[in-house]
């Protein structure tokens, strides 16, 4: 028994309880691994590390691909391994950390604080460890800093949140182009070459045509909204979490301004 499911060789993936958040596994050399974005309750976390312990393998790097709440968490028994992320999102977690920490305190309560958004700033084209190739796709869609990972051996896009089948594109209404960023942050993952699956941060794996599917449900999306529309998403429906049809009608309006 395990919440971790191999998706590709030494590619492990766990869906947490909370917004169908995923958790990625690299496995490495000698017992390391790669850990992305590990979340989201702490029970969960416990359970992680338990597991990770029974796979005999140790975090011997960790990535954050964007400085939201669900994505900056640790505990204790992963270890002590570096955790990077892009600089512009390790500099977002520093000025925004109450915020990161509110988040927290609401959405996942219990977690050691101390831990919480502890990330180094890692300017890079792939993440330096002795594992499989691990290339960063960074760009400002959804977050400062939003930074996707690739696993070329595997063909696995890690895509944080972008791609998602369950969620409409997030904007980062605060920033000076939020659609611009997106665009060029789709624009960026749809230039990976082989990618065979996709791991959203939140919702379901993809294959290489619900990866293509996913890019154009976006694109069509922010075209709408770009034009103050409201857009008969398939994400956005009557069982759409409020949070996520309240930030639609928000985003619609912002660009009717
Ligand atoms: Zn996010």
């Amino acid at each position: 028994m395990g919440s971790l499911t191999e998706i590709a060789p030494g590619v492990l993936v766990a869906t947490s309880s909370f917004a169908l958040t995923t958790t990625t596994v690299v496995v490495g050399p000698e017992g390391g691994c790669l850990l992305i974005d590990p979340g989201v309750t702490v029970a969960e976390l416990a359970g992680l590390a338990a597991e990770l312990g029974r796979r005999d393998l140790v975090p011997a790097v960790a990535w954050s691909t964007h400085p939201h709440w669900d994505h900056v968490l640790w505990s204790r028994e992963l270890g002590d391994a570096p955790r990077y992320a892009a600089p512009a999102a390790v500099m977002i977690a520093g000025t925004e950390r109450a915020g990161i920490l509110d988040g927290v305190q609401a959405g996942a309560p219990g977690h050691d604080l101390s831990l919480v958004g502890q990330l180094m700033a890692l300017d890079a084209s792939a993440i330096p460890w002795g594992g499989p190739a691990a290339q960063l796709i960074v760009h400002d869609g959804h977050a400062p800093g939003h930074g996707a990972v690739f696993l070329p051996e595997a063909g696995v896009l890690v895509a944080g949140d972008m791609c998602s089948d369950v969620e409409i594109p997030l904007l980062d209404t605060v920033a000076t182009d939020p659609l611009g960023d997106y665009r060029t942050g789709l624009e960026r993952l749809a230039a990976v070459p082989g990618v065979r699956q996709v791991v959203p941060g939140h919702g379901h794996i993809g294959d290489a045509d619900a990866f293509r599917r996913r890019l154009a449900a976006d694109s069509a999306y922010l075209d709408a909204v770009a034009d103050g529309k409201p857009f008969g998403d398939p994400r956005l429906t009557t069982e759409s979490p409020r949070w996520m049809r309240v930030t639609h009608e928000e985003q619609v309006r912002y660009f009717q301004r």
